[in-house]
């Protein structure tokens, strides 16, 4: 029996690791690389702090503020902060975890971290954003810096965050450094970072439906469901329409909005939607939309029971934008379902690879930032597009390299994603 707090988020991404390891041939050839299983697990660093910041009355509110520097083999910790009630160690854990072999697989040198604050921006005035931000760098400023751990968004940590906590490092440290990414871009920001995770999604899927047609079929034609209405969802759709395919629903918290005719959404819906976001209302002020198939996509993460409703409208496709999109068993769903029905199932690509656009083009702004420079749009999004084709055929190709791949089945991302992560890092360490 464990002394230690039990931590059921952190557990779901290591055991889903160790699965993947223990599948495959890696450890029967790789004794090391299994001994090294156990250190890799703990953080080398966890800080936790008392955030205390003043409301509009004037009251003291209190929070908890946390970075988990987990690993630094492949360069100084990088990893968003994250904002939300649902906040707390073992989450930070999770994702911290996912975000190392995530960064391994931009191929950029990044280490992995995490961080964030059960704060609640929900309702919250600008003034109190701005307040609450500053009171968190205070202390999270003592600990970070471009050379050791460089933050950036998440849930609840946008533009105006970063922006804020980003003026609060320079007035605490009196240093102008690219400490975040995601800042603005006349203060060190990169193009296409806005826009890099749902592009950088639609540019991984474009790989899976090209690889398992032999190169016949592209997005042209597509109906595409997405989950969210956020930041991420915005772009992907926008990229998807580019693409040619058609997105067919989009949700948030509180429902899903199908599109009436079989064209989808267009650019213009997707702008109105956009700016509804920006105005903090949710998609049901638009159209009461009631469908059980979309409104469960409202939902994250996707349930055993919705993965199997998924298979049965016929998904051949699902990949994650998001972090901790799937349960577990959601997870075993898809990976059952792609080698049963081998080139007819579903075919899964996992957040960490499917997703790891988004701190690619973080990378390419520390880069920009060490450099002093700017690079235009298309030669962000040049670099972006290389990345995601590299991190998928890097994951196909692990998986076809480290198990048997029977006869019409298609390799399994996941394992192939775990795999070439792993391996990056350890081998480092
Ligand atoms: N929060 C994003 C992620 O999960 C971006 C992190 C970053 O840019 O550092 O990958």
């Amino acid at each position: 029996m464990s002394n230690l707090a039990p931590e059921p988020e952190f557990q779901q991404a290591y055991n889903e690791l160790v699965h993947s390891l223990e599948g495959s041939k890696l450890f029967l050839t790789s004794p090391d690389l299994k001994a090294a299983l156990p250190v890799v697990s703990v953080p080398e660093r966890v800080i936790q702090f008392r955030v205390t910041w003043e409301d509009d009355q004037g009251n003291f509110q209190v929070n908890r503020g946390y970075r988990v520097q987990f690993n630094s083999a492949l360069g100084p910790y990088k990893g968003g902060l994250r904002f939300h009630p649902s906040v707390n160690l073992s989450i930070l854990k999770f994702l911290g975890f996912e975000q190392i072999f995530k960064n391994a697989l931009t191929g950029l040198n990044m280490g992995g971290g995490k961080g964030g604050s059960d704060f609640d921006p929900k309702g919250k005035s600008d003034n109190e954003i701005r307040r609450f931000c500053y009171a968190f760098m205070r202390e999270l400023s003592k600990h970070i810096g471009q050379f050791t751990d460089v933050p950036a968004g998440d849930i609840g940590v946008g533009g105006r965050e970063v922006g804020y906590l980003f003026g609060a490092y320079k007035s605490y440290r009196n240093q102008f450094e690219g400490v975040l990414t995601g800042k603005g871009i006349t203060w060190g920001g990169s193009l296409i970072r806005p826009e890099a995770t749902g592009y950088g999604l639609v540019y991984y899927v474009a790989h899976m439906i090209s690889y398992s047609s032999g190169g016949k079929e592209t997005f042209a034609g597509k109906r595409v469901a997405i989950s969210g209405s956020g930041n991420v969802a915005q772009y992907a759709a926008l990229k998807v329409l580019e693409l040619g395919g058609r997105v067919i629903s989009l949700s948030d918290s509180k429902g899903a909005l199908v599109a009436i005719g079989e064209e989808g959404f267009n650019e213009t819906d997707i702008e109105l939607i956009a700016q509804l976001k920006l105005d903090r209302k949710y998609l049901t002020e638009l159209h009461a939309a009631e469908d059980s198939f979309h409104t469960f996509l409202a939902r994250d993460p996707v349930s055993e029971q919705e993965a199997r409703a998924l298979i049965g409208k016929g998904c051949k496709f699902l990949a994650e934008g998001s972090n901790m999109g799937s349960t577990q068993e959601a997870i075993n769903v898809y990976e059952d379902d792609r080698r049963c029905r081998k080139a007819d199932g579903l075919w899964y690509g996992p957040a960490k690879a499917a997703n790891c656009g988004g701190v690619a083009v973080s990378g390419l702004e520390m880069a920009q930032n060490s450099q002093r420079v700017s690079w235009t749009s298309e030669q962000v999004d040049r670099e972006l597009a290389g990345i995601m084709e590299r991190c998928f055929w890097n994951c196909l190709n692990t998986a076809k390299e480290y198990y048997d791949i029977a006869d019409g089945e298609l390799p399994s991302l996941v394992a192939g994603a775990n795999i070439a992560g792993y391996v990056k890092v350890v081998n480092a360490m």
